[in-house]
């Protein structure tokens, strides 16, 4: 066999990884022309190639990283837990102790009523979780016309069939036959994109309003929940206008309708509090955890239910879970990750320290002339990228063709900013230091620059007509 090890030329890794490894998201033809980026090592938030490049991790890996890379006591933790007890199960009465210890520091640090865990491997497999336990909860209320479950277009939930239909992602729906019945979805509150004429404040009154008009149109005893990110992130970081969530809240108390907060981003400081339904002020009934509950060391999911939920499911026997559901070695990295959370005070330096100096920071960006607006919750922002600012114009060239060259420009000047479309998003580890923070930002404003004077040079800072 031969042995791949990083000491390998790149060109080498690239042509074994496009040989025989298909990649999420991607295109296989195309990458394999290009050859992938080889990450070999990581520390705080910097990120390693094959080439001995240092790239600043704007996006925390996957929104995932909130602690930074490099944190050997989670590497303990898990080697620990493997010598006890590598694997044992949680079904047919069985438990551990890491998953004990899990699932109470969870209901711990959860909002009051949010005191039940019912552990995934994933985020997708989280949000299959609470599709089958929504609908389960109104049949065991004796509600079984309950099914419809509400979501918004351009939302995320995961990728597998189930979490894919709720997201509402036009490209993934196109693939496999998605979505599958009873899942409805409205419209965003992107005001940039889409306000049109009204002020943030109407539009997002009007698009929370759209939830109350599909209830009554399909019918109340029709819908069993509604699911939202607290904030949007793979649609781009949209920060809802702030008339929307007191309204929405409404909505879901007047009718019975269960609310969903989606927190796999949100959750675990990224926001500035332990979780974004603290930031803006939401009572979920059912919370759906992942990313930022291992820091991305070891792959584990939640959907953590009210005390209401959690009875009426206990009444019966839930014919769900997964083989890996409170996989010991997850739980025990989890748990190790969320004492470091809390004893170094992580998320205190979230609201008191990097937040705010990423606000003043990323908000300075819109001097730039390509930028638009820059939205910021915590630590995770974007900006969205316009030929015209007056106007919140799009570009005449496809959507996504100035954010993917805006994209290219930030990897070869190592810093990771991701791009949605024509917004540019980040949502860097959670301990970064302001100094980090100014080595983010002049890497952004080399690469907007270097973007803005292709778009000249190319003729393309023309609005679409
Ligand atoms: C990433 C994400 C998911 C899916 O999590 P996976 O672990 O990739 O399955 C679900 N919801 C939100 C909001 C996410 O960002």
């Amino acid at each position: 066999m031969v042995q791949i090890s990083n000491h390998l030329p790149t060109a080498e890794l690239q042509r074994l990884d496009a040989a025989h490894h298909l990649h999420p998201f991607t295109s296989h033809s195309e990458l394999t022309e290009k050859g992938a980026r080889v990450i070999t090592r990581a520390k705080g938030v910097f990120l390693t190639d094959s080439e001995g490049e240092e790239i600043l991790d704007g996006m925390a890996g996957l929104w995932c990283v909130n602690i930074g890379y490099g944190r050997d006591e989670l590497a303990e933790a898990g080697a620990r837990q493997m010598r006890e007890l590598p694997y044992y199960n949680t079904f047919f009465q069985s438990t551990h102790v890491p998953a004990i210890a899990l699932a109470n520091k969870l209901a711990e640090l959860m909002p009051e009523h949010l005191n039940h865990v019912f552990f995934a491997g994933s985020g997708s497999e989280a949000n299959d979780t609470n599709i089958r336990l929504v609908r389960t909860y109104w049949d065991l209320k004796g509600k079984p016309s309950k099914k419809v479950i509400i979501s918004r277009k351009n939302a995320y939930h995961g990728s597998s069939v189930g979490s894919g239909s709720l997201g509402g992602m036009a490209y993934m729906h196109s693939q496999g036959g998605l979505p599958i019945p009873d899942i409805h979805h409205i419209n965003q509150p992107n005001w940039w994109a889409e306000g049109g004429d009204m002020t943030p404040e109407e539009f997002g009154l009007a698009r929370a309003q759209e939830l109350e008009a599909a209830i009554l149109e399909m019918g109340e005893d029709r819908v069993a929940a509604f699911i939202a990110e607290p904030v949007m992130g793979a649609g781009g970081v949209i920060v809802a206008p702030s008339t929307y969530w007191p309204e929405i809240q409404r909505i879901c108390d007047k009718y019975e309708i269960l609310l969903i907060a989606d927190e796999v981003i949100c959750g675990f400081g990224r926001t500035g509090n332990w979780f974004g339904s603290q930031t803006l002020n939401i009572r979920p009934d059912i919370m759906t955890i992942a990313k930022g509950l291992s820091s991305g060391y070891a792959p584990i999911g939640a959907s953590v239910v009210s005390d209401e939920v959690a009875e009426v499911i206990g009444q019966t026997e839930f014919n769900h879970g997964y083989t890996y559901s409170g996989h010991p070695v997850a739980c025990a990295v989890a748990l190790e990750n969320l004492r470091i959370l809390e004893e170094e005070g992580i998320v205190d330096h979230v609201r008191t320290v990097a937040a705010p100096y990423l606000k003043q920071a990323w908000e300075s960006l819109t001097d730039h002339p390509l930028v638009g607006e820059a939205t910021i919750v915590g630590m995770m922002a974007s900006i969205a990228l316009t030929p015209d600012k007056a106007s919140r114009a799009k570009f005449a060239a496809d959507p996504g063709t100035v954010g993917l060259m805006c994209r290219e420009r930030c990897f070869a000047n190592n810093l990771v900013m991701r791009h949605v479309g024509d917004r540019m998003v980040i949502s860097p580890p959670l301990i970064i230091t302001p100094e980090e923070i100014d080595m983010l930002l002049m890497r952004a404003r080399k690469s907007l620059d270097e973007t803005y004077a292709r778009l000249q040079e190319q003729d393309m800072l023309r609005p679409a007509s």
